[in-house]
């Protein structure tokens, strides 16, 4: 339904004949408007952190003889500046997706491995916000150290970008989590799928908000994004990684019950060696 653009030219082929040459140049357009509207978006958010850490720091040198307020305010740069990091290197990470083929190393991967890696990313801030972080294969609850018996489930993919994927669904379901509630990282095979399940007991996304949620810089609650740290590009990785990994995600959600977010990738079998098996655990 979006506005179609045409490119007309006129030639002329000799005989006193024109030839009109009409190009659709549609795409190349709406891919220029999502560029603009990237870069103002772009601008916007590091204009914020940038702006505050300037307005701080004028705070600080006329306070320099109130130590309480100059140690207060030096907190709040501190934080704008972290902000400002994760912006920019969040960035850089979408710019990387966005590269086509960007050195992709598909190999053969336990899932189990995969969902330990991204909740040991998250231990340090589960733990500042006494969230229980679980492992569980289907209905089994896990130990969060690999143990001998764990169940082989193998999943073929680049390994930074399925880690990155799930760690990130893992840190947005601490983020969006009550303290001293539970985040469940729960792995499953089904009908030749391997499931990864994110499943929290936070605040939920409003309805009319889960259609967007995975676009660049879409947050359901601007406000409190940016209070609580957060930039609204997490989710738009996250869907690149998995797609990368040829798989798809979902999400189920209730306002106030909580998310489920899905990952769903083909499993690759078990008919790899032991030699595979173990070097995709190292
Ligand atoms: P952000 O950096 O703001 O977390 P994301 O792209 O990771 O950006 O997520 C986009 C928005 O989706 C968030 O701002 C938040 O409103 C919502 N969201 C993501 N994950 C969850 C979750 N587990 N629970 C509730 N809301 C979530």
């Amino acid at each position: 339904s979006r506005e179609r653009y045409l490119s007309v030219r006129v030639s002329g082929i000799g005989d006193g004949l024109f030839a009109l040459f009409i190009t659709d140049v549609s795409e190349r357009r709406h891919f220029e408007e999502m560029r603009r509207e990237f870069m103002t978006n772009v601008a916007h958010e590091l204009k914020t952190p940038a702006g505050a850490i300037s307005l701080l720091a004028e705070t600080i040198s006329d306070a320099s003889d109130d130590p309480d307020a100059v140690r207060y305010f030096s907190g709040r740069v501190s934080k704008e500046s972290a902000r400002l990091t994760e912006l920019v290197q969040k960035l850089i990470d979408l710019q990387k997706m966005q590269d086509a083929g960007h050195g992709l190393q598909p190999k053969r991967l336990s899932a189990l491995a995969v969902a330990r890696a991204a909740i040991d990313a998250n231990r340090v801030q589960a733990d500042r916000r006494h969230i229980d972080l679980v492992l569980a294969y289907g209905g089994t609850q896990l130990g969060l150290e690999p143990a001998g018996d764990d169940p082989d489930v193998w999943i073929e993919c680049d390994e930074n970008a399925i880690v990155t994927a799930v760690k990130n669904l893992v840190e947005n379901a601490i983020h969006y989590s009550p303290e001293h509630t539970t985040v469940r990282v729960v792995v499953s095979e089904d009908a030749g799928n391997v499931h990864i399940r994110v499943i929290d007991q936070g605040i939920g996304i409003p309805e009319a908000s889960i259609g967007h949620i995975f676009e660049r810089f879409y947050r359901v609650d601007p406000a409190r994004s940016r209070q609580t740290g957060g930039t609204g590009l997490g989710l738009a990785i996250t869907k690149h990684c998995v797609e990368d990994c040829g798989g798809t995600i979902s999400v189920w959600s209730h306002e106030s019950e909580g998310s489920t977010f899905t990952i769903e990738l083909p499993c690759a079998g078990d008919a790899g060696s032991v030699a595979n098996a173990s070097s995709a655990n190292d």
